[in-house]
């Protein structure tokens, strides 16, 4: 029996093992030990240290390798697939990884190819107070959005600057990004129609495979709800032509390999505009879990292990919605808490069997589909409310 040996064993990692035990394929996971994917893995490897001799003895157990979040160091798998015994094939490269975790150096790859995106601008330590009094309002008089260039997720690593009296907090908010070496940026602040998001597959031979672009909604810099297929939604289809010939530039320019996902803003005057790109699995395909014949899970572990790529074919619509913790909400959880069953069958619910629940955190997500838009509507209401009622109980325990 091969083996695929999964870096991170959160919500992501549970997915990509369940798929690849599905296809015969065991895993192990590099980890630690209360994550969710530990309670499905093969073989448990408990990390105290990210560096290479300890990923190398990780990979020396493998046939495959991959991650589940770019925020990796990915020198450190570079030098331990070197030193590794065993020829392990690692989806995607390392040196892919190393361009994709960098918010700037996606922009400069955006721009290399054309590829439509925010303005933007690097904020350095040398510039910032000039910055801020003189330039910023010139350039973006609506405001920006100051990012941090790495390590930023759900919202987490952004700050909205669009009033003057919020500059001694914006500058603050840089301060404490170059105190621990991170590079920031200010982006125009967009005024969008629609966030879109589509997820892309390419072998190793280099062919391009994608699910249909679909449309997210944000809560608080968090998603919220995914539905599409977002042409059958009112996103006109020159949209997802261009969205799939972003992906093919990015994904051919990366030399990606697997799975992933480009994060769009849209407006009806602009078109499509790149915001960030992730060379992993994403929460915006996780509908694919009932949706699509084949999920991007077991698409990615499919690549990662050599095989052929399984149909990117989908219901007539679909969506998901992501249960995050509520404002008001935090509690320990057992970690063998089950969610209620679903009064529905159209509705599928999983669970991330993470012990803290907390405002804002992705603690599972609930999947349906529809065949017309009205059913599709009507559900997206039931796994509110379903939601509402999850929360309330815990509240009243
Ligand atoms: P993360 O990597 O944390 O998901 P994003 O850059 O995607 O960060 O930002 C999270 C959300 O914040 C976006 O989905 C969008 O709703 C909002 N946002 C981000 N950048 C901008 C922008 N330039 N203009 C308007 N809204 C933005």
């Amino acid at each position: 029996m091969k083996t695929l040996g999964i870096i991170g064993a959160g919500q992501l990692s549970l997915f990509l093992a369940e798929a690849a035990q599905k296809l015969g394929i065991q895993t192990h996971i590099l980890g630690d030990a209360h994550q969710s994917a530990m309670r499905v893995a093969n073989e448990k490897f408990i990390q105290s240290e990210f560096n290479v001799e300890n990923v190398c003895n990780f990979l020396n157990t493998c046939d495959f390798g991959t991650i589940e979040s770019e925020f990796v160091d990915s020198n450190i798998i570079e030098q331990a697939l070197h030193k590794a015994e065993k020829r392990v094939q690692f989806t995607p490269l390392p040196k892919s990884i190393r361009i994709a975790q960098d918010k700037l150096s996606q922009k400069e790859l955006f721009a290399r190819l054309h590829v439509p995106t925010p303005k933007h601008r690097e904020v350095t330590a040398e510039s910032l107070t000039t910055y801020f009094d003189e330039i910023l309002w010139e350039d973006f008089p609506e405001g920006v959005v100051l990012k941090w260039a790495k390590f930023g997720y759900d919202g987490k690593g952004n700050f909205l600057l669009d009033e003057k009296e919020k500059t001694a907090d914006a500058i603050a908010f840089c301060k404490a990004a170059f105190a621990k070496n991170i590079r920031i940026y200010a982006e125009e602040k967009v005024s969008f129609d629609a966030e879109l998001a589509m997820i892309f597959m390419r072998t190793i031979r280099g062919e391009l495979h994608h699910y249909p672009l679909v449309i997210s909604q944000q809560l608080k810099g968090t998603c919220k709800i995914v539905e599409g297929p977002a042409t059958s939604l009112g996103i006109p289809h020159r949209m997802q032509s261009d969205a799939i010939e972003i992906g093919r530039a990015v994904g051919d320019a990366l030399l990606l390999t697997g799975v992933f996902a480009i994060e769009f803003f849209y407006s009806s005057k602009r078109g499509i505009m790149a915001n960030e790109m992730a060379p992993r699995v994403h929460n915006s395909g996780h509908y694919t879990l009932d949706g699509a014949e084949c999920s991007q899970f077991e698409n990615h572990v499919r690549i990662a292990c050599g095989q052929s790529v399984g149909s990117t074919g989908t219901n007539r619509y679909f969506a998901m919605l992501n249960l995050l913790g509520p404002e008001d909400l935090t509690l320990s959880l057992d970690s063998n808490f089950k969610l209620p069953i679903p009064i529905s069958k159209t509705m599928s619910t999983y669970w991330y069997y993470k012990t803290e629940l907390k405002p804002g955190r992705k603690m599972g997500h609930i999947n349906i589909k529809a065949n017309e838009v009205h059913e599709l509507q009507a559900g997206i209401n039931m796994m509110k409310l379903y939601e509402s009622d999850l929360w309330n109980s815990l509240r009243n325990r």
